[in-house]
């Protein structure tokens, strides 16, 4: 039988909404989801996520701008249009249980690196202490691989690479869309938020030292 919303805590679905919101003003007030883009999202159970309704500012999210989707990206109680990349999403929390949030933006520094590294298909990141704040990496020695994914408008493409990437046994903890933005996920909204800061400030650092270098 397929989930409704009388199946979810109203309180957990206000919490997680709050969450989301939270989220959404500051990382606008960063400048990362210009005019209505990104998308955020949160786990409600094993069957349903909280998810950003398409097209609405990010930097003034409430609650009515939450919905509710299954896990194959469907909106469950509302008629309202969840976003665009909702797939995507829904995509993490089934390849990755232990995701409980996942957070997509649209950078300048995301969108450049990502045009930049698309032709290596991935940014090689080693060296960088700052590279321990992804769960997982204790020290800077350690090599993390971000994937650079071709753009499409159609998400059963871009599943499709992302599938391929983890059944390869690779490890993945964010990807870019060439031209696009970066996704990435945690436990939880601080994980996510901490994955998320970290990869921008590397990814930029990564565009320093090619703008740097003679
Ligand atoms: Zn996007």
């Amino acid at each position: 039988m397929s989930k409704t919303l009388s199946h979810i805590d109203p309180a957990l679905l206000a919490e997680r909404a709050d969450a989301i919101a939270d989220a959404a003003r500051e990382l606008a007030a960063f400048g990362w989801t210009p005019a209505t883009s990104s998308n955020f999202s949160m786990r409600l159970d094993d069957d349903l996520a909280a998810i950003t309704i398409s097209g609405r500012d990010k930097g003034r999210l409430g609650r009515d701008d939450i919905m509710v989707v299954d896990m194959d990206g469907k909106a469950v109680g509302s008629d309202n249009r969840p976003s665009a990349e909702t797939g995507l999403h829904t995509q993490i929390y089934r390849r990755f249980p232990q995701a409980n949030a996942v957070l997509h933006t649209h950078s300048r520094t995301q969108s450049v690196a990502s045009r930049l590294f698309a032709a290596e298909g991935r940014v090689h990141l080693e060296g960088w202490e700052l590279q321990k704040a992804i769960s997982g990496y204790t020290t800077h020695e350690s090599v993390l691989d971000i994937p650079v994914f071709p753009n499409t408008q159609h998400m059963p493409e871009l599943e499709a690479q992302v599938d391929a990437w983890i059944d390869s046994g690779k490890p993945l903890y964010a990807y870019l869309i060439n031209g696009h933005g970066i996704y990435t996920w945690g436990r939880d909204m601080a994980e996510t938020r901490r994955h998320l800061e970290a990869l921008e400030f590397l990814l930029g650092c990564e565009l320093d030292l090619r703008r740097l270098s003679p």
